[in-house]
């Protein structure tokens, strides 16, 4: 238990990252381009080892959310990036910005003004400084309507300053293959970008992220977006997951009991454990990112030695510690139980995302600060 020093060991596979970029990667058939997102940390695997990672196997284009990160990410990599910004440039922010080298996605015709009026002298020739446009095509989230892409093909001398490198939309449905909104926002977007490249014929055009890479062809257009995918949840949730898996979190035992007479266990007395049954309490809670809602439902592999017992957990987790029912432990095993994984090979991100009500992204990003991080 040495690397561990009493704390959760999150152990992060660098290569399987690699590789799983290289698998998306090698789904794109027609020239498409397959840039990376890696917002919020690299979904809190820690942008700063995963993005020169990425860089190493041939991605240029990364996608960031905020303006803190593209700045943290132009830091970090060489200058031959583009690091696009996915929720774009605060009004006020965008000559910072453009100063950055960070591409914002702009998504209503009046910060396409507003970021051509603050960019445009940077050059001195009336162009703005590299920017991209996100439509709306049924998501009903970021980007420009039907109405707000017509005022702005109104004005086309606006956008050819606008000097838009990448226009973009994004599906809502995408992990559910065969979904009719799917073919609905391809042919939404389809329209509009054939409105677009009448007046910018080159424009390079984006829609898919991890899922939609996974729906075909159709769905790839110049650049893809693949995030989640490179973490190893599953892009194809109605199939067996594609991807290697990126995380494993090993949980030291604090405590093992055995249960003299039946007793409630934790907080609410919602769960009781029998009289006879052992139970192993381990350090980690919700306070680390064990999601609390799948109190009762969630499950963990018990490691003793060589073999594996997968576990479930018991009463609702805590802030700090969580108890698992050990009960199906031989007494050999129960004497060399030192930790138990809560995420590896046999408990997945999905996995835990299910049993907590939610998805494998929010299991990732959710995924705490105490615990001794190691890079494979
Ligand atoms: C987060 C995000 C992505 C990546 O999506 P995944 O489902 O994680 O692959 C792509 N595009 C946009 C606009 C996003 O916000």
């Amino acid at each position: 238990m040495s690397d561990y020093e009493g704390e959760g060991l999150l152990t992060i596979d660098l290569g399987a990252i690699a590789e799983n970029y290289t698998r998306m990667r090698a789904r794109l058939k027609n020239g498409s381009e397959c840039g990376a997102v890696v917002k919020a940390d690299a979904y809190g695997l820690g942008a700063a080892k995963v993005a020169p990672v990425l860089y190493r196997v041939g991605c240029r284009t990364f996608f960031a959310a905020t303006r803190q990160e593209g700045e943290q990410l132009r830091a970090l990599l060489p200058e031959d990036v583009r690091i696009f910004l996915l929720t774009g440039v605060r009004r006020g922010c965008e000559r910072a910005c453009a100063e950055a080298g960070l591409i914002p996605v702009l998504v209503t015709p009046a910060q396409v003004q507003r970021w051509i009026e603050a960019t445009g002298e940077l050059d001195g020739g009336g162009l703005a400084a590299p920017s991209a446009l996100k439509l709306d095509s049924g998501m009903t989230r970021l980007g420009m309507g039907t109405e707000e892409l017509a005022e702005l093909l109104a004005q086309p001398a606006l956008l050819q300053r606008a000097n838009l490198q990448l226009v973009l939309s994004h599906l809502a449905c995408a992990d559910e293959n065969g979904h009719a909104q799917n073919d609905a926002q391809l042919a939404t977007f389809t329209g509009a970008l054939a409105q677009l490249r009448r007046i910018c014929p080159q424009l390079p055009a984006s829609f898919a992220n991890s899922s939609a890479i996974c729906l075909g062809e159709a769905y790839h257009f110049d650049l893809v977006r693949p995030g989640c995918a490179l973490y190893g949840v599953n892009p194809t949730p109605s199939e067996p997951n594609p991807m290697r898996p990126v995380v494993s979190l090993r949980l030291p035992v604090l405590q093992l009991r055995r249960v003299s007479h039946d007793s409630a266990v934790g907080y609410g007395a919602t769960q009781f454990a029998a009289a006879g049954s052992w139970l192993a309490v381990v350090r980690g809670g919700y306070a680390d990112g064990i999601l609390r809602a799948q109190s009762g439902r969630g499950c963990g592999v018990a490691l003793a030695g060589d073999e594996r017992v997968v576990v479930p957990m018991m009463g609702r987790v805590s802030m700090d510690t969580t108890v698992f029912d050990i009960s199906a432990l031989s007494e050999a095993q129960r004497a060399r139980l030192e930790v138990i994984e809560l995420l590896g090979d046999s408990v997945t991100v999905d996995d835990m995302g299910a049993a907590a009500g939610t998805i494998g992204y929010e299991i990732l990003t959710s995924l705490g600060r105490r615990y001794s991080r190691r890079y494979l």
